[in-house]
């Protein structure tokens, strides 16, 4: 990402894997860090991060997390509200703030519709808001939504902050935020690279570039880590049911495939051991939940032998599953996460 999007600032989104050793070595790295409650800032820290490259980007806060944020050195944060505007200027006075913008995303498998974000008449409006309260009006930005299939989708959200800030003049904001949803390759069709997402975001700051050239921020969460992460199942039970074939594993949506939810997310499968003829199969976890079916729609194929204790593995799931694992429903622990290729084997622990 350092490569494509050369002099872009990058702000890993902790909420995709807040491992501490992924955090560690993204400090390593060089990288800065888009946080979103004291939780993932203690990690952050522990990890070795500046306060200075940290960066509060949830516009949902609470006083106490401001009070946290400050006392650990934090001085920038992205909001998207009036009350959320004087909470900072309260408890952060000074403090860098950048607007979240609400734009178009249509593209996402995991839409916000509506969850974040101001129009740009808003936007506006709380950047002079933040200013008159004494905070920097940094910067303006936005989120086209997680896993954005649609490189156009930053293009427009460019032009879309672009507006704001030809509105402000000679206050414009120093920095443009382009979020993150840069996706990572899933079954059910192609996804663009990050390298298509740069050439869209590239094309788009250069129609503004004669009056407008911000310092540029991304926040990546699953580009960054998705692809570093493969997760192994056991198969429970096979079965069959009104003429389809069950797959339970002993992984569901409750020990780290919540993106399995509306199957936005399509894993794409391996059955080491198993080559040979496959067949289409409903997939579900092992709880009692009626919700803990991961594909009954999609077009999943599983070979024909699969059977009670081999494995299956999704790969692509770096991002966006440990953090998600409930802590024990059902009895079932949490997801484990390896990160040394010699302790992910061992019969103990293989289970998932
Ligand atoms: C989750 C999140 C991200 C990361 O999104 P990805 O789709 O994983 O790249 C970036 N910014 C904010 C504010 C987020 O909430």
């Amino acid at each position: 990402m350092r490569t494509t999007l050369p002099g872009v600032e990058l702000c890993y989104a902790v909420k995709a894997n807040p491992h501490p050793d992924v955090l560690a070595l993204l400090v390593d790295e060089g990288a800065s860090f888009d946080l979103a409650s004291p939780g993932e800032l203690d990690l952050c820290l522990l990890a070795g991060a500046r306060p200075a490259g940290l960066s509060w980007g949830n516009p949902v806060k609470k006083v106490t997390d401001v009070r946290a944020a400050r006392a650990a050195g934090v001085t920038r944060f992205t909001t998207d509200a009036p009350a959320d505007v004087d909470l900072l200027a309260r408890e952060a006075p000074g403090a860098a703030v950048g607007v979240r913008l609400a734009v178009g995303d249509d593209g996402a498998a995991t839409p916000f519709a509506g969850k974040f974000g101001a129009t740009e008449d808003e936007a506006v409006a709380l950047l002079g808001r933040a200013r008159a309260a004494g905070l920097e009006a940094a910067g303006v930005g936005f989120h086209v939504g997680s896993q954005q299939r649609d490189p156009q989708a930053w293009a427009r959200g460019i032009d879309a902050a672009a507006r704001v800030a030809a509105r402000l003049g000679g206050h414009a904001p120093a920095e443009l935020n382009l979020g993150g949803g840069f996706p990572t390759p899933h079954a059910g069709g192609p996804t663009p690279d990050v390298t298509a997402c740069a050439t869209a975001i590239r094309a788009a700051l250069a129609r503004h570039a004669s009056w407008w050239r911000p310092r540029l921020v991304a926040e990546p969460g699953r580009a960054l880590v998705g692809e570093a992460g493969v997760l192994r199942a056991e198969v429970v039970l096979v079965a069959e049911r009104a003429g389809r074939r069950w797959v339970y594993l002993d992984v569901g949506r409750y020990q780290g495939l919540a993106e399995t939810e509306g199957e936005m997310i399509v894993y794409r499968l391996r059955t080491p051991g198993r080559g040979g003829e496959v067949g289409p199969v409903v997939l579900a976890g092992p709880t009692c939940d009626g919700d803990d079916v991961l594909y009954r729609h999609a077009d999943v194929r599983l070979p024909l032998d699969l059977a009670a204790g081999d494995v299956v593995e999704f790969l692509g799931a770096g991002a966006y599953t440990a953090s998600y694992a409930s802590v024990g429903f059902n009895g079932l622990p949490p997801l484990p996460t390896y990160t040394r290729p010699d302790t992910h084997e061992t019969p103990e622990e293989g289970g998932n």
